[in-house]
């Protein structure tokens, strides 16, 4: 079944945008790879870097006192308590990494960018090319009952008119309309 071009009125030009073979109705990217995603989710919150940050600094200053303080007159236990004890700084270290890391909303983002690129994916599949004319168009009712079809869209238009078009069929307008 042939669709009709809104600008000519003719089916005659009109192929599937994928077969017309220009870059300006190439399909819609596709959301980056999870992989890149996976790295950047183990960077650390912002509440989780000043806490180590603080526990560096602890440490740092209690080292530098039990190592210049002079603790000849005090017995063995007390100057090795005394030397060690900013060690009790770094204890916490580990967990505050564990806990500060990000995990969780990585993966909702992902599946959101995933059902906005197969939202698109499909708007792009419906869209037709009228090689006499020149433009992109989507007949009446391919994006749901309601749909009334565009007119002829320019082909430097085309990548925002999918991406717009994806967003109202996220939001089931053509349903409700129906
Ligand atoms: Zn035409």
């Amino acid at each position: 079944m042939s669709e009709q071009c809104p600008q000519c009125n003719s089916p005659d030009g009109v192929v599937r945008v994928a077969e017309s073979g220009l870059p300006e109705l190439a399909p819609p990217p596709p959301p980056p790879v999870p992989g890149k995603a996976g790295k950047a989710g183990k960077r650390l919150r912002p509440w989780a870097v000043v806490v180590l940050v603080v526990l560096a600094c602890l440490a740092v200053l209690g080292a530098r006192s039990a190592l210049t303080e002079d603790l000849s007159g005090a017995d063995a236990a007390y100057q090795l308590g005394y030397r060690l004890g900013w060690t009790v700084f770094l204890l916490p270290a580990p967990l505050v990494w564990l806990l500060g890391r990000r995990t969780a909303p990585e993966p909702v983002g992902h599946r959101h960018a995933h059902t906005v690129w197969g939202l698109r994916m499909w708007v792009w599949e419906h869209a037709r090319h009228c090689r006499s004319c020149r433009v992109a168009f989507w007949s009446p009712g391919v994006l749901g009952e309601g749909f009334p079809g565009t007119p002829g869209i320019p082909l430097h238009e085309f990548p925002l008119t999918v991406g717009a078009l994806a967003e109202r069929a996220d939001g089931n307008t053509y349903a409700k309309h129906s």
